[in-house]
């Protein structure tokens, strides 16, 4: 069996699964997440909440020797989402934005307080509906982000003033 480092996902090992890309994931937790990519990809109901996975999955996962923006563009996403009911679109936009006004980020230390979110992609990958899908999506989301919120929350929404 594997255990995810970043999610505590406990998975059968697969010497197919491929290591994932700058995130603090087993390679078969990356390969779970990699499902819920391809269904939202297939599935346009789920295209305006996909961002939403995107950053939820690599603000469970954040690597120390990642570029900071990797954890500050997903924990971004996570604010306007969670927060402030932001589409996906909005998020893709508002990050687009972001990125021209900027060039060095902020480095987050993962919070203790994430080791305690049992939620996992996996919930969201065991959906068997887009309504449920979207559903499992919000609530897992919603954890990462408050696990988050205490340590971080001041200084994400900081990074948010240029787009006043
Ligand atoms: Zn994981």
């Amino acid at each position: 069996m594997s255990t995810c480092p970043g999610c505590g996902l406990v998975r059968p090992d697969d010497p197919a699964a491929v290591p994932a890309d700058g995130l603090d994931a087993s390679a078969e937790c990356w390969a779970v997440y990699g499902e819920v990519t391809a269904r939202a990809i297939s599935e346009p109901r789920l295209a305006p909440w996909h961002q939403l996975a995107v950053d939820a999955y690599a603000a469970q996962h954040p690597l120390a020797s990642a570029k900071p923006i990797r954890t500050a563009f997903a924990l971004i996403g996570l604010l306007l989402a969670v927060e402030r009911g932001a589409s996906g679109f909005e998020v893709r936009a508002a990050h687009k934005r972001l990125a021209d006004a900027r060039r060095d980020w902020p480095a987050f230390a993962r919070p203790a307080a994430l080791d305690e979110v049992r939620l996992t992609v996996a919930e969201v990958r065991a959906a068997t509906d887009p309504a449920a899908h979207i559903a499992a999506l919000q609530t897992w989301a919603a954890a990462v982000w408050a696990a988050w919120r205490p340590a971080a929350g001041d200084a994400v929404a900081g990074l948010l003033e240029p787009l006043r």
